[in-house]
């Protein structure tokens, strides 16, 4: 088995993932399987949905299909040739508390019912447990993961190694790390029911880095039951491959129709919002009026129709550089969404280390949400780690200007006459640098550098922002050897905020300080 990484964005990254039963792209969704309730069997959704792999439940099959999956295999249960994973089932030993299946006969079921990607006995961690019991979940699971080298016999089925803690991220640091030193083909991460079902994003944001930090990065990461799509541009930028989801169906038979902002009750609906095979032939009162069945159906075909269209989307997002712009325009789908975007700054750092550099497209800065975005701190630690400015006695400061490049906009040309005129005397030793957002410093040599010239922003500015921009500018007076600091203020923009902050770094440096209005 071989994962090859073609395409990267942020985390997240198109790749090639072989497996036994043929190659699967990532990011991909794997649509959940119960072979005892089929709302739209598998033959059918490699059909319509080119789906290439879909999730099972080993349990499940070992209780109802034992004979026959063992003596068939379960791409025949199934009906179904594309690339199967299936779970251990751990989670419904757990609810039926069948302790009788021992974890190395999960194994070796699963070898013998001819699975692609299989999963050992995991204990899930749960919810709502103590750091005690969390911590058992770990040991134990890695237990079991340490003793199935001595278990199986096949090596062209790719093995998933479960990361466990819940949200106690010491522990899944733990997990991961130890995880990470075993001969493992992927690895996946358990995420406890109420993370998903309560939109818990912010804590899932805390438990998927948490895990993703600690991994392999060149083994894929599979994201146990993702749920709703409006969530996977952010599971996929925090560099989840693989998900699973049972979503499409459970909403379908509770009566809801998903979309990229959340789900809607059928009953509420006067439109389909969307132009999928379903929603074109059929109107929201007539599949109302449908048997239950059919009615189900129908609803999770537009499930898995958005969902699909969503990893396309973010893949498509991820090849023109343009994934950032997605989370943000996702996350204001739904408050939590946004909430679990703003917990970003945290890993900003990792995250811009991370990231591959690219010139595709120009950015689109909307507020300061876009802050920690990965250019953005790139062009700041350039500037404090990596560059010297040129030999000058004095710092000259403008605004930034709409047109970009900054030096060749008329606003630029006309504030330059205006310092030299204003400099002509003392001297004619100067260095331009033009603040702006959300880049803060940008030396005026350099403001033909991508992405410097290369984004647009939002005026006015919100004053997260201009307060960040106002603290870039007084980093870089503390921070360079300039024996004066002229700076241009254009009040009405920055709201006074760069003058207070020039005026309290010249004071703390010492330097001498012109304030100049435009
Ligand atoms: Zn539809």
């Amino acid at each position: 088995m071989s994962f090859e990484i073609r395409e990267r964005g942020i985390l997240g990254r198109i790749g090639r993932l072989e497996t036994k039963s043929g190659m699967i792209e990532t990011p991909l969704l794997l649509p959940v399987i119960n072979p005892t309730v089929q709302l739209i069997p598998p033959r059918k959704m490699q059909e319509l949905f080119d789906c290439t792999a879909v999730m099972t439940n080993a349990y499940i099959i070992r209780k109802r299909f034992e004979g026959e999956a063992t003596d068939k295999g379960i791409h025949s249960v199934l009906d179904f040739n594309g690339v199967i994973m299936t779970d251990s089932g751990a989670y419904q030993t757990l609810v039926y508390g069948d302790v009788e299946v021992p974890p190395e006969a999960i194994v070796q079921f699963q070898e013998e019912i001819n699975t692609d990607i299989a999963t050992i006995l995991d204990i899930p961690t749960g919810w709502d447990v103590s750091e005690e019991y969390a911590q058992h979940t770990v040991d134990e699971t890695l237990r079991r993961a340490r003793n199935l080298s001595s278990i199986k016999t096949r090596d062209d089925i790719a093995w998933m190694g479960p990361v466990q803690g819940g949200r106690y991220l010491d522990l899944v640091i733990r997990s991961a790390t130890e995880m990470g030193k075993l001969p493992f083909e992927v690895h996946a991460l358990g995420s406890p029911t109420p993370v998903m079902e309560q939109y818990l994003f912010d804590t899932l944001v805390g438990m998927i880095m948490a895990a993703k930090m600690n991994l392999p990065a060149e083994r894929p990461l599979h994201l146990f039951g993702a749920g709703h799509l409006f969530m996977f541009a952010l599971a996929v930028a925090l560099g989840c491959d693989l998900f699973d989801s049972a979503a499409y169906a459970k909403y379908a038979r509770q009566g809801r129709y998903m979309t990229e902002r959340g789900t809607t009750r059928l009953s509420e609906l006067r439109y389909f919002p969307c132009s999928c095979p379903v929603c074109r032939k059929n109107d929201p009162e007539s599949v109302l009026e449908m048997e239950k069945i059919e009615r189900q159906r129908l609803l999770a075909e537009h499930n898995l129709y958005v969902s699909f269209s969503e990893i396309k989307l973010t893949k498509q997002a991820i090849v023109e550089g343009r994934l950032w712009e997605l989370l943000e325009l996702r996350a204001h789908g739904h408050p939590r969404l946004l909430q679990a975007l703003k917990t970003l700054g945290k890993y900003a750092e990792y995250l811009e280390s991370h990231s591959p550099i690219t010139k595709r497209s120009g950015l689109f800065f909307f507020s300061s949400l876009g802050l920690p975005r990965p250019e953005v701190i790139r062009h700041q630690k350039r500037l404090s780690e990596r560059y010297s400015p040129p030999r000058a006695k004095v710092l000259v400061l403008l605004p930034q200007t709409r047109m970009k490049p900054f030096h060749k906009s008329n606003r630029y040309q006309r504030a330059l006459k205006d310092i030299q005129r204003n400099l002509r005397e003392e001297t004619d030793d100067f260095h331009i640098c033009v603040y702006a957002a959300p880049f803060g410093i940008v030396p005026i040599e350099l403001d033909e550098v991508y992405p410097l010239s290369q984004y647009e922003s939002v005026a006015p500015l919100d004053l997260e922002t201009i307060d960040y921009v106002a603290k870039q500018v007084a980093d870089y007076i503390m921070a360079m050897d300039y024996e004066r600091v002229v700076l241009t203020e254009d009040a009405e923009t920055w709201k006074g905020r760069i003058a207070t902050a020039c005026r309290r770094a010249c004071e703390r440096k010492g330097t001498p300080l012109r304030v100049v209005r435009t």
